[in-house]
């Protein structure tokens, strides 16, 4: 039975700490975990028992998110608002007439994977994986990301 559990859980894209274990490795009380999940600054895996599960990216987007906070004075508006302005349609390299369209794009001081109608290049994806998602992990990671694309 702990084996068969073991391999569900390894099989979720390393989704495998709870958030007492979360919070233990990243250092993060887990109140404010629960804080930056409703803030729309992380997306946590979801078991069917709609139980919270975090992996070691998770754990280093956690870490990021409390080093803005803590030592570069970031609430968490200004952190949306630098989520809000990585460029997803180049990213994702959207076609015009799509990227008119796309709430994730339109809306001012919001992460795009917080929108309700979402371009063709982002209907069956998930954010999780994505590569606008996951380019908070780190600011040097986010500058390079941005630098390859102006
Ligand atoms: S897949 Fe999600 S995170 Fe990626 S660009 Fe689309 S809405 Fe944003």
């Amino acid at each position: 039975m702990k084996e068969t559990e073991n391999k569900i859980l390894a099989d979720v894209n390393g989704a495998v700490y709870t958030l007492g274990i979360a919070s233990q490795l990243s250092g993060i009380p887990a109140h404010s975990i629960r804080q930056y999940i409703e803030k729309g600054l992380l997306i946590p895996f979801k078991r069917d028992s709609m139980r919270h599960l975090f992996s070691m990216n998770d754990i280093s987007r956690l870490k990021h998110i409390h080093h803005l906070i803590q030592d570069r004075g970031l609430n968490f508006a200004g952190i949306r608002a630098l989520l809000s302005m990585v460029p997803c349609w180049k990213i994702k390299e959207c076609a015009k007439k799509d990227s008119q369209e796309c709430k994730g794009i339109l809306m001012a001081y919001q992460p795009c994977w917080e929108a309700s109608k979402k371009s063709l290049a982002c209907k069956n994806e998930n954010c999780r994986e994505c590569e606008v998602y996951t380019c908070l992990s780190n600011s040097a990671e986010l500058k390079s990301v941005l630098r390859e694309l102006f």
